[in-house]
Order: structure tokens, then C-alpha cells, then sequence
């Protein structure tokens, strides 16, 4: 069809030469390398049915203290959501590992006795503020994990949101992290970030259909609850006679996270107390997060905006903690890619150390929370510290080690530089 007297375009496609990578001739038809992609995916699918059907992907358990312990190496705090995910992640495994029912394997006596019992997974809430480690626990674990793992923002997603438009979208990129093996892609893992902004607009609406948010979380719905969805292969809308890849959801474990402001004052005004709230300040006493998790109930959420079945396909929530300087020296210093160790070793390439002082380091964190946008304002708040710096030094040799100090921090003063040994130690040098 779609060819043209002077260009080559795909027979399949329409699209040009210059628009693809590769165009195959045959006689009188031509096809690009996408389509070729798309085809093969097709033929793997319909040709081979029955052993795909067969075939478990290949998945070693790993213990939830394992993937705690790895967690721990990232991610400061934030116990609660760590086991959470960790016992979450474990049973995802188990469940792909033995199939929800026990009956084709080998099991134990005693898991024998279980075999009609259909094991459910457990999707997952994670709420708390901004900056608290949310997306980086999702992505810690996509390290840890042997099977694949997407994340996606509800914000993306379109209002009108209806199944077979736009959130197909976030089942696709699954699919494009398992190299659209469907078989691998059913039993991974997908975080949805900016949950809360999927809230209706209002707390009453309850005749007419909020489209904004609502929407949005009704079509969620369905891939979290499980569908079979057809997925199309380049993404973007759907459109007649294109080929779909059908995925079915009921097997990969949805993280919805989302900073839920406002959620404190709905749980202090139902509870009629003062004391609980994510944000621990001068007046309130210190809570744990635990002791906040046990008070949420599904009706703060619904009174929030989330619609109540979207709520019940996610059973388990954990709230993560505001983080603390404390917590926020660590994560400068202590975590496996702290963020000083990174610029110690940008530095160190260059032969220089380099060295922050202890209240340096607390002035830094200070700065982070008056941001108050946790743990992310940590890298600007260095980048700006550290450019005029970094400037310069590339231009030097005689530079050995580079101090900041509080003075630094607060703008007071430039670094102090110490130089190679024939020289005295200079202060604020240019
Ligand atoms: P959110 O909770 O908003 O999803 P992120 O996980 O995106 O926050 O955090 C932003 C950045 O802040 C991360 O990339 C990481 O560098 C840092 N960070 C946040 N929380 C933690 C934490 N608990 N431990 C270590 N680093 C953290």
C-alpha cells in the first residue's frame, strides 16, 4: 500500500527510510526493523502457546532480611516501609516461584493440605512526604530484583483514563524492561508514583463522576486488580488495525507512593487528637511511623479522594517518616552512593581530597530542611556549594585537599585550600 514511486516506506508501517533504522525489500513490499520487532513478538506469543504457558521464569527467593539488609545500604530509615516491601517482595516471589495454588509442584505434606487455597498478592501503598525515600526504595529494590521493574507517575496519566487508552502505558514500560518477553513482564513489579494526585477534586462528589482524578484511578483499577490488557507496542493511543500485546496484570505487584498532604488533618480531625500527623514538630510528641500506620484506616484515604475499590486493591500501606538532620548527615555521608562520597570521588580523580567538617555537614542538612522538601533539595544544595569550586580546581595542580566548614555552608567564606607542600596553606583562595 504505502509506497510511493521515489521514497521506500514500510508496508506495514507507512513510515520512510529516514524515519527508521532499516528497511527490508522483499518483492514489491518493504518493512522496517520496528515492525520486524513487533512480528516477531507476535509469532513468539501465537506460535508457542503452550510451552510459554508452561515455562516460570527462572526466580530465586531471596529472604525478606536479605532484602532488607541491601535496602539498609541505600536507603536511611524508613524501617517500617523496608519490611514492609521486603515481606511484600518475598511473597511476590513465592507466589511466581510455586503459582498461586501449590498443586503442579512438589510441595511439603503439609502445603499439600493448601492446594486449593489461591495465594493473593498484595499490592502496596507507600505514603509520606516528599524527599522521604519513597521512589528510591522502589528503585533499590528494582537492583535487588531478578525480575522486571517499571516505574510510572499517575500525573502522566491522561483524565479521561479509560482501560485501553494512556495506563496501558505503564504496563508497557514494564514490558520494554523485560525486552517484551510478555511471560517475564506478567510477573514484574510496577511503582506508580504521584498516587495522591489522582484524588477527586472534592471530598463530596459523589453523583457526578469526577473525571480529573477519578478516572484515573478507575482504569488503574483494573491492571491492579488484574486484566488482561492490550498493550500497544510503540505506546501512545491506540488506533484501529494495529496489532496489540496482551499482558495480563494479576501477577505483578503494583507500589502506588505519594506524599498524601492533608492526610495528618483528616486523621487528627476523625481521631479528634493533635498527636498524629507525618510531621513531627515543636508541639507534637515524636511518633513513629509505626504508631501512624496503625491509625490510618481505609475511610482517611476515601475522605482524602481515592476511591474506595482502589483502596481495597491496595491492602497494604506503610507511611514513611519525615527525615531528620540526622537522617539527612547520613545520607550525605554514610549510604553506599552518599552524596559527599560522590563529589570525594570526582575530587579524588583529580588527586585532591576532600574534606567537610562535622558542622558542615550539619548546616547542610539544616538548610535541606528548612527546604523542606526532605532529602531532595540535598543535591542543589551541594551542587550550588560546590560549582565555584569545582571551576576552579580543574585550572590548578597545587591543590591537595579542599576543607568546607560551617562558615562555607552559611556563604560566609570560600573553601579553604590547602596546597602542595612548598606552599603555606591558604585561606579563601579564588
Ligand atoms: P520521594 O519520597 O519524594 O519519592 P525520593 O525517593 O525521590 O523521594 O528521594 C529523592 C532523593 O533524596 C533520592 O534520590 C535520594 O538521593 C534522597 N533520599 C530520599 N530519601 C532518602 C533516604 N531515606 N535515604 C537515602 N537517601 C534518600
Amino acid at each position: 500500500m504505502a509506497k510511493s514511486s521515489r521514497m521506500t516506506l514500510c508496508s506495514f508501517c507507512g513510515k520512510s527510510q529516514t524515519e527508521v533504522k532499516k528497511i527490508i525489500a522483499g518483492p514489491g513490499v518493504y518493512i522496517c526493523d520496528s515492525c520486524v520487532g513487533v512480528c516477531k513478538t507476535i509469532m513468539d506469543r501465537e506460535l508457542k502457546p503452550a510451552a510459554s504457558a508452561e515455562t516460570k521464569p527462572a526466580i530465586r527467593l531471596i529472604k525478606p532480611a536479605e532484602i532488607k539488609r541491601t535496602l539498609d545500604e541505600f536507603v536511611i530509615g524508613q524501617d517500617h516501609a523496608k519490611k514492609v516491601l521486603a515481606v511484600a517482595v518475598y511473597n511476590h516471589y513465592k507466589r511466581l516461584k510455586f503459582g498461586s495454588s501449590l498443586s503442579t509442584l512438589d510441595p511439603t505434606e503439609m502445603a499439600h493440605e493448601f492446594n486449593d487455597v489461591e495465594v493473593e498478592k498484595s499490592n502496596i501503598l507507600l505514603a509520606g512526604p516528599t524527599g522521604s525515600g519513597k521512589t528510591l526504595l522502589a528503585r533499590t529494590l528494582a537492583r535487588i530484583l531478578d525480575v522486571p521493574f517499571a516505574i510510572s507517575d499517575a500525573t502522566t496519566l491522561t483524565e479521561a483514563g479509560y482501560v485501553g487508552e494512556d495506563v496501558e502505558n505503564v504496563v508497557l514500560r514494564l514490558l520494554q524492561a523485560a525486552n517484551y518477553d510478555v511471560k517475564r513482564a506478567e510477573c514484574g513489579i510496577i511503582y506508580i508514583d504521584e498516587i495522591d494526585k489522582t484524588r477527586r477534586s472534592t471530598e463530596n462528589v459523589s453523583i457526578t463522576r469526577d473525571v480529573s482524578g477519578e478516572g484515573v484511578q478507575q482504569a488503574l483499577l483494573k491492571i491492579l486488580e488484574g486484566t488482561v490488557c492490550n498493550v500497544p507496542p510503540q505506546g501512545g493511543r491506540k488506533h484501529p488495525n494495529q496489532e496489540y500485546i496482551q499482558v495480563n496484570t494479576a501477577n505483578i505487584l503494583f507500589i502506588c507512593g505519594g506524599a498524601f498532604v492533608g492526610l495528618d488533618q483528616i486523621l487528627k480531625k476523625r481521631l479528634g487528637s493533635s498527636s498524629v500527623g507525618f510531621h513531627v514538630n515543636a508541639d507534637d510528641r515524636a511518633i513513629t511511623p509505626e504508631e501512624v500506620m496503625k491509625k490510618i484506616a481505609p475511610e482517611d484515604l476515601v475522605r482524602f479522594g481515592m476511591i474506595p475499590e482502589f483502596i481495597g486493591r491496595l491492602p497494604v500501606v506503610s507511611v514513611l517518616d519525615q527525615l531528620s538532620v540526622a537522617d539527612l548527615e547520613k545520607i550525605l555521608l554514610k549510604t553506599k552512593n552518599a552524596t559527599i562520597k560522590q563529589y570525594a570521588k570526582l575530587f579524588a580523580i583529580d588527586g585532591v581530597r576532600l574534606h567537610f567538617t562535622r558542622d558542615a555537614v550539619k548546616a547542610i542538612a539544616q538548610k535541606a530542611i528548612d527546604l523542606k522538601t526532605g532529602a531532595r533539595a540535598l543535591r542543589s544544595i551541594m551542587e550550588t556549594l560546590m560549582l565555584e569550586v569545582m571551576y576552579d580546581l580543574p585550572q590548578r595542580d597545587d591543590v591537595t585537599e579542599v576543607i568546607i566548614d560551617a562558615a562555607v555552608v552559611a556563604g560566609r567564606r570560600r573553601p579553604t585550600l590547602r596546597l602542595a607542600p612548598k606552599a603555606e596553606p591558604t585561606e579563601n583562595a579564588a
